[in-house]
């Protein structure tokens, strides 16, 4: 018999099935559901056939689904007393605050949490996840989660975890997608790959590129000293960006939307300025 706590795991789509595994092989009792049956086969993992059963069957209930309303819909008819639902999936921090209320008036506390890395990721290092709830039963279970990777615990608002999860997806994805559309631009990513490679090492180096550092201090000081690089050459410049888009026919969709947010800083004033006082227009819509 394993001395590990018991784990039930809701959903069991990409993400759901791999935390279902990472918790089997950590010998933690394992019981699943998911609401299309069948995908636990080969798991190992114990099916149940209800949802209901499967959160009778542990204290602890891991979720992972499409977003929130997945939960509510799921759990519906659920005995939730005294569980602790830690809830990975993805939503706004508005909807985890409303879920964390939810949970409470059906005696079951809520710990909602944004896993930040890929289902390959989930338990090996450098994996962590962010969560929010109360500090006593995020320590209580600390051990088990720790199995899919670094516990981040950020306070007890239930908005934070997506908080920092929205916040650190936009800065994964917008970087991405700007790597998709040079390399759309140059015609090959190959080609454009270890200079890309060398500008996201130096950004979050020191030095002059180590924009990452720069733009840290500027941000939380509200001083953008402009007389390397004023807002008003990079507003032009961002409108020589797009111009290389269109004149290859491609998408201009996000150089577009990087070109209005300089032109809407320069003409709010911001022109002598340095690149982090576009945080003053963010700030402003
Ligand atoms: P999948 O699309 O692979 O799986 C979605 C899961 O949600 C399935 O289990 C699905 O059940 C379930 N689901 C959807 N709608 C409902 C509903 N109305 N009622 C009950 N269950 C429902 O997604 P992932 O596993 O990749 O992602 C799960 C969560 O993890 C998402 O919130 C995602 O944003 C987040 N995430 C994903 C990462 C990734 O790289 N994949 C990384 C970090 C976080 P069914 O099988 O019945 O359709």
């Amino acid at each position: 018999m394993s001395s590990r706590e018991a784990v039930t795991v809701i959903g069991l789509g990409a993400m759901g099935s791999t935390m279902a595994r990472t918790f089997l092989d950590a010998g933690h009792s394992t019981t699943v559901w998911n609401r299309t049956p069948g995908k636990a086969a080969g798991l190992g993992a114990v099916e149940a056939t209800t949802a209901a059963e499967a959160v009778a069957a542990s204290k602890l209930v891991v979720i992972s689904q499409v977003d929130y309303a997945a939960m509510f819909e799921s759990l519906a008819d659920a005995d939730l007393s005294g569980r602790v639902l830690v809830n990975l999936s993805s939503d706004g921090p508005a909807r985890l605050r409303e879920a964390s209320r939810w949970a409470e008036e059906r005696g079951a506390t809520l710990v909602t949490g944004g896993i930040m890395v890929p289902p390959p990721g989930i338990g090996k290092p450098g994996s962590y996840a962010f969560y929010a709830g109360p500090a006593d039963v995020v320590a209580a279970h600390r051990e088990t989660l720790a199995v899919l990777g670094r516990v981040e615990h950020l306070g007890t608002d239930p908005g934070l975890a997506m908080l920092y999860y929205q916040a650190m997806l936009n800065i994964f994805w917008t970087t991405l997608i700007s790597y998709f559309y040079s390399a759309s631009l140059v015609g090959s990513a190959e080609q454009l790959r270890p200079y890309a490679a060398t500008m996201l090492t130096d950004l979050t180096a020191d030095g002059p590129m180590g924009f990452l550092n720069i733009s840290t201090a500027a941000i939380d000081s509200g001083s953008h000293p402009g007389a390397q690089n004023n807002l008003h050459m990079l507003a032009v410049g961002a409108q020589h960006v797009v111009q290389a888009f269109t004149e290859a026919g491609l998408d201009v969709t996000v150089p577009g939307a990087m070109a209005a947010l300089f032109a809407r800083a320069d003409a709010a004033g911001y022109g002598a300025d340095g690149l982090s006082a576009l945080v003053e227009v963010v700030r402003k819509p």
